[in-house]
């Protein structure tokens, strides 16, 4: 019987007739971590290091659980979301304008940041974070797009994620970005979340993930009404 050709993979010859199927499947798994091309173009825009873009991907897994918000963000990242710049080049949309201001060709990084309608978005995003946290902070496009990585912040993070996902809900569903609907999503966020973990008995988790700065005080419901503060009882 003759042997098989010989195969090189990773610069590195490959003997089939030797292999395992555990070394099969450590070439399965390097193949999955690899990062996406665009990974590329975003350390170039952001000035990011090599251990920061992996931050950048790890980012979702360790903010947030849901994983359609997870999804979202990877579109995200990617630059695969179906802005009117990307649908008017392949002739589903009939012009390439932001969906919210009308007068600028919707990119990623209008629609989700520079558009006038989303800085005012983000200017109330944050007043809030300031009123439920006392922590000040001022967003830069870097910030909105992948993520604050430097800094142990998860749950900035997480309202990063779940405000971006709101304006493109507000883009799907042809209205303007208010922060009262932004402040409702975190409302009935916190209330599920509040239920579940009670539920599993595992309130100690949720706390950590809600309570800014050790804290136990928060004004979810606070924001939404302009009145009781929430205290953690349980
Ligand atoms: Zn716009």
């Amino acid at each position: 019987m003759s042997s098989p050709p010989p195969l090189v993979i990773n610069d590195k010859d490959f003997n089939v007739l030797k292999k395992k199927s555990k070394d099969y499947y450590s070439l399965l798994l390097c193949k999955k971590a690899q990062f996406p091309n665009r990974s590329l173009t975003l350390k170039r825009e952001f000035d990011l290091t090599g251990d920061q873009i992996q931050k950048v991907y790890i980012l979702p897994h360790t903010v947030c659980c849901e994983p359609y918000i997870k999804a979202f963000q990877y579109k995200v990242l990617n630059s695969i979301l179906y802005t009117n710049t990307k649908l008017y080049k392949i002739g589903f949309a009939t012009d390439n304008t932001c969906s919210f201001c009308k007068s600028h060709p919707e990119t990623l990084s209008h629609l989700f940041f520079d558009c006038i309608y989303s800085q005012s978005f983000w200017k109330e995003f944050q007043h809030y974070f300031h009123f439920i946290s006392k922590e000040l902070v001022s967003l830069t496009l870097k910030d909105v797009i992948i993520g604050i990585i430097d800094s142990n912040r998860p749950l900035l993070n997480y309202l990063l994620l779940i405000a971006k996902l709101y304006l493109w809900d507000c883009r799907r569903t042809n209205m303007q970005p208010e922060i009262i609907g932004l402040k409702h999503k975190v409302k009935t966020k916190f209330e599920i979340e509040k239920y579940v973990n009670v539920k599993n008995n595992t309130l100690d988790k949720f706390k950590r993930k809600w309570a800014l700065n050790g804290n136990l005080l928060l004004n979810i419901y606070f924001s939404c009404r302009n009145h009781i503060l929430l205290w953690f009882r349980n």
